[in-house]
């Protein structure tokens, strides 16, 4: 019960932070984007992992401050980082609940306004269970943050729920492969191939998620991913590493 009060102010008492892992593409090893991961350092029991804390803000409501907190970090990385000429995607990852909240496209608008970010540098990412979840609006939502112009990913494809229905009924730009695709522990190959196939006839870029060795970098280069994440390159690290990897830190 304890955990369950000091989340709902996390936000507030400093305690939740962001870090970033870097995204590469493939063809030429720049780093091109980067996806915000939370993080809660609690005053008694250290750093809590997101697949501990996010579910609990989720059930009890508040999963929509800690997004906010992400959001707002997510953007101001950006604009330093493009003051500085290095213009890098920054994706977020984004809850049903969060996605339905009425204040979220404002908050999203507001946040890309002040920081002078251009929308199509926001990427949210979803997470592929959610638009089965029965909620009516999710995937209106959806298409309304795709008219303001931001990116919209289709995360963790390759777990439970993936359909080549699925890929055309939610407007996404990008479609990201479930690392347990990637390291060859999920659905079957050609499956892999042809939904890879289908999303890239769908305008959207493909990105690999979870690359932990040269094998697995290659893997994702022959099912045609553009962009690569995992720790073969780097784990998720502070604001200023990533300043540093993109030699303006
Ligand atoms: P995700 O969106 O699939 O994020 C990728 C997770 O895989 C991250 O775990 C990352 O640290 C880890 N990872 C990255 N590269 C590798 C690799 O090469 N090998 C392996 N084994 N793992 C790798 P993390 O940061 O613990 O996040 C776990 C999950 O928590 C995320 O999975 C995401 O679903 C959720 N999450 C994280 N931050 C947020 C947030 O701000 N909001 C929401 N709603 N969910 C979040
Ligand atoms: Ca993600
Ligand atoms: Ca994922």
């Amino acid at each position: 019960m304890n955990l369950i009060a000091d989340l709902e102010n996390a936000a507030e008492r400093g305690e939740l932070m962001a870090l970033y892992q870097p995204q590469f593409e493939i063809e030429t090893g720049r780093l091109v984007g980067v996806e915000a991961l939370a993080r809660w350092n609690h005053p008694d029991l250290g750093l809590i992992p997101p697949d501990v804390f996010v579910p609990i803000a989720e059930r009890h409501g508040f999963i929509a401050s800690i997004g906010d907190f992400m959001i707002d970090a997510g953007c101001r990385c950006a604009s330093v980082w493009n003051a500085l000429g290095r213009h890098v995607d920054v994706a977020v990852n984004v809850s049903a609940a969060q996605l339905l909240n009425l204040d979220f496209l404002d908050r999203v608008a507001d946040n890309l306004a002040s920081n002078a970010m251009p929308a199509n540098q926001l990427i949210v990412e979803i997470t592929e269970s959610l638009p089965v979840v029965d909620v009516p609006g999710v995937t209106a939502r959806l298409v309304h943050l795709r008219q303001l112009g931001l990116g919209i990913s289709i995360d963790d494809f390759g777990t439970g729920y993936s359909s080549f229905a699925r890929l055309t009924e939610v407007p996404a730009t990008e479609m990201k492969l479930d690392r347990t695709v990637i390291q060859e522990r999920g659905i079957c190959a050609p499956y892999v191939s042809d939904a890879v196939e289908k999303a890239r006839e769908l305008g959207m870029r493909v990105v690999a998620e979870g690359v932990e060795t040269a094998e697995q970098l290659a893997r994702a280069r022959n099912l045609g991913c553009e962009r690569a994440q995992g720790f073969l390159f780097s784990p998720p690290v502070t604001e200023s590493e990533i300043g540093r990897l993109l030699s303006i830190g």
